[in-house]
């Protein structure tokens, strides 16, 4: 399985980071070895001194393809969680500043952390998905996915140009504004709007 990451998919995080709104997706990976699942706690890394978070909806794709067309591309996917993108932004700084791939920043163990799942059914809506994020309890994001610049649509027809989709991979869809920092000691935890109302899918202790 792989994990497929978008970059700059809501406007207003893009403007707070002093990016360019993209043209076309900003795709980047994880390896599985980023994987966080199960609640565990993350252990924050020596190599870095600005860890941030990053919530996103996470899809679930259930079965392989290549080039999907756009009509099709909504059967991909059955089930959402929420995931966070831990990312070592001083790292991701130098790593720009260079030109060089975003990896060490983006890919490294425990940076991909995942929710449990919620079928697409017991979700309001799939056009437009309603999540938050708290710090600490106390809410740092909510998003919409209807903010998003790419859709679900949009960003699996143009991933799967260049990667086949096959079951079981993940794709982490951007993160609205309100991105920052994490201390040792922090609790995130993040929440969907499923037809029984805000259901906590995430949560994470840092180390
Ligand atoms: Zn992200």
């Amino acid at each position: 399985m792989k994990i497929i990451c978008i970059g700059r998919n809501y406007i207003a995080h893009a403007k707070e980071l002093n990016n360019p709104v993209p043209s076309q997706p900003v795709v980047f990976m994880k390896p599985p070895s980023a994987l966080l699942i199960n609640e565990k706690p993350f252990y924050y890394p020596e190599f870095s001194k600005d860890i941030h978070y990053e919530t996103e909806i996470v899809l679930k794709i259930c079965k392989n393809g290549r080039h999907v067309q756009p009509e099709f591309a909504m059967d991909y996917f059955k089930e959402v969680s929420l995931g966070i993108d831990f990312t070592a932004r001083d790292l991701q700084s130098e790593l720009k500043a260079k030109k060089h791939p975003w990896e060490l920043a983006k890919g490294f163990d425990s940076s991909a952390v995942i929710g449990r799942f919620i079928p697409i059914t017991q979700l309001p809506s799939v056009s437009n998905i309603e999540f938050h994020l708290d710090l600490n309890g106390e809410k740092v994001q909510h998003g919409f996915s209807k903010d998003m610049i790419f859709s679900f649509t949009d960003i699996i027809c143009f991933v799967s140009k260049y990667f086949k989709l096959q079951m079981g991979d993940l794709i982490y869809t951007g993160t609205p504004a309100g991105v920052g920092p994490v201390q040792i000691g922090d609790q995130l935890n993040a929440s969907i709007m499923t037809t029984d109302g805000m259901v906590e899918v995430l949560r994470c202790g840092i180390r």
